[in-house]
């Protein structure tokens, strides 16, 4: 058996040597011999059919999880997963086309925005947090008023602490607007809720105390967002639910460079991991502005919600449920009846015209 050198493999398999030993790494495709002394990887020219097909499973774009599973299956099997693969590639197109629509009206509005006057919009705001079914405290903390919203999520032994501190950290944003700019503002009260998560109990040691957050700010028309962490905050617009943070977990990493598919995120061990959070080392917050818009509706909720509760559900409870009070409890009420694995805690804020009667 005569063995081909990587760069040979590479060039039959129109595949780099970069991808070959990601996809060695992976189990996906390991060469058939490594040397010993030089490291130097070589393959069998029985595996180009498999790595053919790897490639051009790539170029159709789907997640190597998944590609393993192809590869493993009898044609008939694997011919069935590919389709049901390109199914799901056109629903989730769809959705994207929707999310594209929203960001084009979006960003065209922001021209107009800042060309016209301002249309001056107030919040209708519900904040809910519960312990859950199976946790012994609520580390958990919430808040919502007239211009600040905000989702805190404490862990380890001063989790609770953690989590308490970044709101009264932000709570005097709602009190008075600042001056300056808005995100400036946020970040600045965040920075400062870092310096005292730093000096509690449990900080740098194991199960290391800290917290995430996410935290939204009315000025106008301007919506400013902070976020660190894996809580979310969710826009429900014309009826359309739109995750408007991303998380900082290894999952979401994983997800994001196709080394994992989303059900096996929804049911990963380490789901809850965080690479990001204010934990007593540099802070580095995702930052965002957004155009409020009179009848839109804002989600930002813990963990404890997305974790059992699927996006559909959130989206159909978000839209048929008029008081944001009540759509909060719904929501921690699905949680609990999910299991209630963890603290969930809820903000519904809908944004309506300043002359309207405000409410909660
Ligand atoms: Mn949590």
């Amino acid at each position: 058996m005569r063995l081909l050198s990587i760069g040979a493999f590479a060039h039959a398999t129109r595949l780099s040597p970069k991808a070959l030993r990601l996809y060695g790494e992976l189990g996906l495709l390991p060469p058939a011999f490594v040397d010993p002394a030089s490291g130097y990887r070589f393959y069998d020219p029985a595996q180009l059919e498999r790595a053919r097909l790897v490639a051009w499973l790539r170029r159709l774009g789907m997640p190597l999880a998944r590609i393993r599973v192809v590869c493993d299956l009898e044609p008939a099997r694997a011919a069935g997963e590919v389709a049901a693969y390109w199914s799901q590639v056109e629903a989730d197109t769809a959705s994207r086309r929707d999310l594209a629509a929203f960001l084009i009206a979006s960003l065209s509005g922001r021209k107009t925005a800042m060309t016209g006057a301002q249309e001056a919009l107030a919040i209708r705001y519900a904040a809910r947090t519960d312990i859950g079914r199976c946790r012994e405290s609520n580390q958990d903390s919430a808040y919502a008023g007239s211009r600040l919203l905000a989702v805190a999520d404490g862990m380890g032994s001063g989790g609770a602490s953690a989590s308490a501190a970044v709101i009264d950290a932000l709570r005097p944003l709602d009190a008075s607007l600042p001056a300056g700019d808005l995100l400036n503002a946020l970040e600045q009260a965040v920075e400062q809720a870092s310096v005292t998560v730093g000096g509690l109990e449990g900080v740098g040691g194991q199960g290391q105390t800290g917290t995430t957050v996410t935290a939204m700010l009315l000025s106008g028309s301007q919506l400013a967002l902070v976020h660190i962490g894996d809580c979310r905050a969710y826009l429900l617009r014309d009826g359309g639910l739109f995750q408007i943070t991303h998380d900082h977990t290894v999952v979401q990493s994983l997800l994001d460079e196709g080394r994992i598919t989303p059900e096996e995120a929804a049911s990963h061990p380490q789901r809850s991991l965080l690479l990001r959070a204010i934990d007593g080392s540099a802070v580095e917050l995702d930052t965002s502005l957004h155009d409020a818009r009179a009848g839109d509706r804002y989600l930002l909720c813990s963990d404890g919600l997305t974790g059992v509760v699927s996006t559909e559900v959130i989206r159909a409870t978000l839209r048929d449920t008029g008081d944001p009070d009540q759509a909060a409890v719904r929501l921690i009420e699905a949680a609990n009846t999910g299991g209630g694995p963890d603290n969930v805690s809820c903000v519904v804020a809908d944004i309506i015209p300043l002359a309207a009667p405000v409410t909660g």
